[in-house]
């Protein structure tokens, strides 16, 4: 069937802390968020390792606590980003895990798995959670899934994009389009809500999740989706509200009872863990308690919570967040009073405090909660992925979206200046060119230094790549070079010069700087990824075939002293098969490492001894 065939394309919100995944039902004309094996409707963004396997989602998330060390999370906050970057380090700090600087500055995460050391990029971590949002939908759709689009935060820069980009290759997964997040929710918006409206509606995104926030303005109509500007902070959420609250815990743990918990990966994951609870309890409850027996040293830890308490340590990022509606109204050249609709994403819009300012911020306007602001984003890329496979109903088909850059980009000129070539909330696909001019006598080549953000010095950015040109002839000063940016409907950024009067060229996609990956070492990750993932299968079968075995044996035992087989069989029959059983148990114990081969042809022996003597007594 259409849209559920072997092309099916799906859509993936791979979030700080949770990923969710949807697909396109043709065939009920709708979206379908799919269910993991849990049957939850996201999945934590976790990959843990442990000595014999390893484990993703849910089953990484469980076990944290027990071996807090080997369990990856919040790798979304690591993507493209450089390990010397201040967040970073304020985030090891943090993380119970080790990341260590790599080659080119690349943070890189160190576990342990099956007893080795092991290393790995934010990349590959992603690529993990991709691939098993991806076995989720190939598990419910009963096909292999191929294709999808992927989601990103709206304010995640080039580097960003691009290494979400390489999760997905990692994954073996054909990415056929990054998209916004907050876009992503407004296509939801639009399906469910506004319905192809045919008056023009302005719709402010309001997307606070567990590790970014982002705003998008948008205008609305008949369809046609045209982000406005979009403002943001990749290093904002519910994360950092949890962190508030344990640092909190950990000075008052200090002051009850004289002890420093800060260097207990353990006690420290089982702190966040309440936290984030209490956390969740404070939107509904005023107050509440946190309870943690023998958490460091022995010592039990209670305290009381209260959403007050809640609020103001997070008083000063709250009011960021409404800073940034104001900058992104500002940049959309709109007035509050002309939104029609503010719509909730993300889990941590459910704080009541957020509500509140948000809702006073629009002069008590009624906020927007009708969609689902866990699965919206997951929800549009379905729709988006259904529509580049030429999939969906009218309305899909018929949908335009226009989506504009986040950040300004340009060119270092003379004295560290950042010269602005595509300005911030520029509409992408775009095109755009610019002449510089060589500042000495014969000078045959530019260095070309390519930039991305907001402030006046160049090197305050983000640098994003830089390369040399060398087409230029003998001429004096003042010889122009045309250098041209463009970007894709990725988002992602390719930087080409030309001099026009001889027509040399060269060309570069930005990314090439070091902290993101060569074509190689995606190859070997891909490889990788495979052998993890065959690893990771082995290692289900052979449990599968432990508990074959152990279920035999236990059947076996069970139907020999009960029954009507128990009644036939004779004393010395019993006797014989309970030591075939009682020998098996123990090959069990003392080969805890055996194969799935072995373990089934263990299995084997005993079945061909039980049904021996169980077929005598029948033909007797
Ligand atoms: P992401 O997409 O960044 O992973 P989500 O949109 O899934 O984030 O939101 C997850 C965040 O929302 C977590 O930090 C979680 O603690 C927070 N959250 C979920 N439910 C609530 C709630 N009832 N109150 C406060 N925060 C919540
Ligand atoms: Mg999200």
């Amino acid at each position: 069937m259409e849209g559920e065939g072997e092309g099916a394309a799906i859509g993936i919100d791979l979030g700080t802390t949770y990923s969710c995944v949807a697909v396109w039902l043709s065939q009920h004309d709708r979206v379908e968020i799919i269910t993991n094996d849990q049957g939850n409707r996201t999945t934590p963004s976790y990959v843990a390792f442990t000595d014999t396997e390893r484990l993703i989602g849910e089953a990484a998330a469980n076990q944290a606590p027990m071996n807090p060390i080997n369990t990856v999370f919040d790798v979304k906050r690591l993507i493209g980003r450089r390990f010397d970057d201040v967040f970073v380090q304020n985030d090891i700090e943090l993380w119970p895990f080790k990341v260590i600087a790599g080659t080119g500055n690349k943070p890189m995460i160190i576990v342990e798995y099956k007893g080795e050391e092991k290393q790995f990029a934010a990349e590959e971590i992603s690529s993990m959670v991709l691939s098993k949002m991806r076995e989720i939908a190939e598990e419910y759709l009963g096909h292999k899934v191929k294709k999808a689009v992927v989601t990103v935060p709206a304010y995640f820069n080039d580097a960003q994009r691009q290494s979400t980009k390489d999760a997905g290759l990692i994954a073996g997964l054909n990415v056929m389009r990054i998209i916004n997040e907050p876009t992503a929710a407004a296509i939801a918006y639009d399906l469910e809500k506004n319905a192809g409206s045919a008056v023009e509606n302005n719709v402010l995104i309001f997307d606070l999740g567990g590790g970014t926030f982002d705003i998008s303005v948008l205008a609305i109509k008949e369809g046609k989706l045209e982000v406005k500007a979009i403002a943001g902070d990749t290093h904002l959420g519910g994360e950092d509200f949890d962190n508030r609250l344990v640092n909190h815990l950990i000075r008052e743990f200090k002051r009850k009872h004289k002890k420093d918990i800060s260097g207990s990966p353990r006690a420290i994951r089982r702190l966040r863990t309440s936290c984030e609870r209490a956390k969740r309890t404070l939107s509904s409850m005023a107050q509440t308690t946190i309870g943690i027996d023998c958490l460091y040293e022995g010592v039990d830890f209670y305290s009381i919570l209260t959403r007050a308490r809640f609020e103001e340590l997070n008083t000063d990022l709250f009011t960021k967040c409404l800073d940034l509606v104001e900058n992104c109204l500002k940049d959309a050249k709109m007035d509050k009073n002309s939104i029609h609709d503010v719509v909730l994403v993300g889990g941590s819009t459910r704080i009541p405090k957020v509500q509140r300012l948000l809702q006073d911020f629009f002069n008590g306007k009624e906020l927007c909660k009708s969609i689902n602001p866990d699965e919206a984003v997951a929800y549009g890329a379905a729709v988006q992925a259904a529509k580049l496979s030429g999939m969906g109903n009218k309305k899909v088909k018929d949908m335009v979206i226009v989506d504009v850059t986040p950040l300004s980009l340009g060119v270092e000129t003379r004295g560290e200046h950042m010269t602005i070539v595509i300005p911030r909330n520029t509409s992408i696909p775009t095109k755009m060119d610019e002449n510089f001019h060589t500042g000495e006598d014969n000078q045959r080549s530019m260095d070309i230094l390519v930039y991305q953000g907001e402030r006046t010095r160049s090197k305050d950015n983000n640098l994003l790549g830089r390369f040399k040109f060398f087409g230029i002839p003998p001429a004096p000063k003042g010889e122009p070079v045309s250098i041209c940016f463009e970007i894709d409907v990725n988002g992602i950024l390719t930087v080409s010069a030309v001099h026009k009067m001889t027509g040399k060229k060269s060309e570069i996609t930005i990314s090439t700087d070091g902290h993101s990956l060569s074509q190689q070492e995606i190859e070997r990750m891909l490889q990788d990824a495979e052998k993890y993932k065959s690893e990771d299968q082995q290692f289900k079968q052979k449990v599968q075939a432990r508990n074959a075995l152990e279920d035999y044996a236990y059947d076996m035992r069970k139907s020999i002293n009960s029954g009507k087989i128990g009644s036939k069989l004779s004393t010395v029959d019993k006797m014989r098969i309970e030591d075939a059983i009682k020998q098996k148990n123990e090959w069990l114990d003392d080969n805890q490492l055996a194969d799935a081969d072995e373990l089934l042809h263990e299995k084997k022996e005993l079945e061909i001894i039980c049904d021996a003597i169980i077929s005598n007594i029948r033909l007797e």
